[in-house]
């Protein structure tokens, strides 16, 4: 099996960035991940002054992936995603949408175990471990771990997790694909700008799709099909992802712009996946039961 150790962090994905491995295109690939602050934070008494803010948001990889050319469309498909039994959490000042009204830093530990996390003596919440950082190399400058951009990068989107495919663009031979940042649990929204913060390790097979302009990226669920889009201003995110599906619909059903956009206006939903990333990022929910009917199929 090919696998890939937390040995190997990048902090930004970048066309310059060395591969760990080299793996054929269909390939299964282990990744194993840090937490957000790359394990930095073991108890709830870590000061925050000890944190070195250079180690946030590491992403394993790269990996290369024969055969995948600039053009080309990766898709990831995620089998499984382990983590450990221990997530950590941090509010403070700056930090999140309502930074401004917090004073001091606070750091929580929550215990992941039996399905739940214990968020405290009388609350346990449900898991949705889930991928927040995720993306291939970018063709120009390279792209902070911390920012998601067109290359995916720290979408925080809670439909990257077991069982969903995500694609996204290769820019670069190779793709130069790695993720990390995973969340045991998440709302949309990430209020306080973390999840369930935990380490882990992801199991994905990537495969290289040729000949395809679909608006990237976009993720696959068993139900329902996703355009994904992260801009600065979150009224620019959900136009982007709107058009980005009425693209997807016109160009595989052949259908008008107006009958898209009707359609889309029925069924579709605009959805948030966070606001609190240097960009923030909306999905466009479409059901495949309607787009079977369109016969646009991924
Ligand atoms: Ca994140
Ligand atoms: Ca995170």
């Amino acid at each position: 099996m090919n696998r890939v150790s937390k040995d190997h962090v990048i902090y930004a994905m970048s066309k310059d960035n060395q591969p760990v491995i080299t793996v054929e295109a269909g390939s299964q690939v282990v990744f194993e991940t840090c937490d957000c602050f790359e394990d930095q934070i073991k108890t709830a008494n870590t000061h925050f002054s000890e944190l070195d803010w250079n180690r946030i948001n590491p992403a394993t990889g790269p990996v290369f992936v024969k055969g995948a050319e600039r053009g080309d469309i990766l898709a990831v498909r995620i089998d499984k995603i382990d983590h450990n039994s221990q997530a950590v959490m941090v509010t403070g000042p700056n930090m999140g949408v309502i930074g401004d009204q917090l004073g001091e830093n606070v750091v929580r530990i929550i215990p992941v175990q039996g399905g739940k996390a214990q968020f405290s003596k009388e609350i346990e919440v449900p898991l949705n471990p889930m991928i927040g950082v995720i993306g291939t190399a970018p063709a120009g400058e390279a792209i902070s771990c911390g920012t998601p951009d067109l290359h995916g990068g720290n979408m925080d989107c809670k439909l990257i997790k077991e069982g969903s495919t995500l694609f996204l663009p290769v820019n670069v031979a190779g793709a130069l694909f790695a993720l990390g940042d995973l969340h045991a649990a998440m709302g949309d929204g990430e209020v306080a700008v973390c999840g369930a913060e935990i380490a882990g390790e992801v199991t994905v097979t990537l495969s290289v799709i040729k000949d395809k302009k679909w608006p990237l990226p976009m993720i696959e669920t068993d139900t329902h099909v996703y355009t994904l889009a992260s801009e600065v201003q979150l009224d620019d995110a959900a136009s982007t992802a709107t058009r980005n599906m009425v693209n997807l619909l016109e160009q595989e059903s052949g259908i008008s712009k107006h009958e898209a956009i009707a359609l889309m206006s029925l069924v579709g939903n605009i959805q948030v996946c966070q606001v609190v990333d240097p960009k923030k990022t909306i999905r466009f929910e479409m059901p495949k039961s309607i787009l079977s009917k369109l016969k646009v199929s991924l």
